[in-house]
């Protein structure tokens, strides 16, 4: 066999097992939203949970929470009571991940949140920690 440089790095790559290709980061949906009258309609807020990997009744109580109003999940969008700029919507989003998503420790996303008795914690699939999270 003649392999060239990059054929031979090619070949290297292919066999490295898939973990070292882990997101570092998450690419979250800018969220896209409308509102009518009173109301506000977070487009795509099912995509956004799935990218965040959190549960959707998570995410819209922490939201509605932030924004001191009561929100509903309707299909894949999230409705508001009130009027409510996307650029706020995504300052929320961005403060939600740091807080119920990116590990404190590694920064990476790839966590999950669990409870045990009365207390939830967000355990980081990437470097084992357990970190206290609040309830919300
Ligand atoms: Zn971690």
């Amino acid at each position: 066999m003649d392999l060239k440089y990059e054929e031979m790095l090619e070949e290297a790559y292919k066999q490295l097992p898939s973990e070292v290709f882990r997101r570092e980061r998450l690419e979250v949906p800018k969220a896209s939203s409308v509102t009518f009258g009173s109301r506000t309609f977070l487009n795509n807020f099912k995509d956004i949970c799935e990218v965040l990997n959190r549960d959707p009744e998570h995410v819209l109580r922490y939201l509605s929470k932030e924004m001191a109003t009561s929100g509903s999940i309707e299909g894949s969008r999230a409705v508001f009571q009130g009027r409510f700029e996307d650029e706020e919507i995504n300052r929320l989003i961005r403060r939600y991940m740091e807080e119920f998503v990116i590990c404190p420790i590694c920064k990476r996303p790839d966590t999950k949140i669990i409870k045990e008795k009365r207390f939830n914690f967000l355990v980081c699939e990437a470097c084992g920690a357990k970190s206290p999270v609040r309830r919300i």
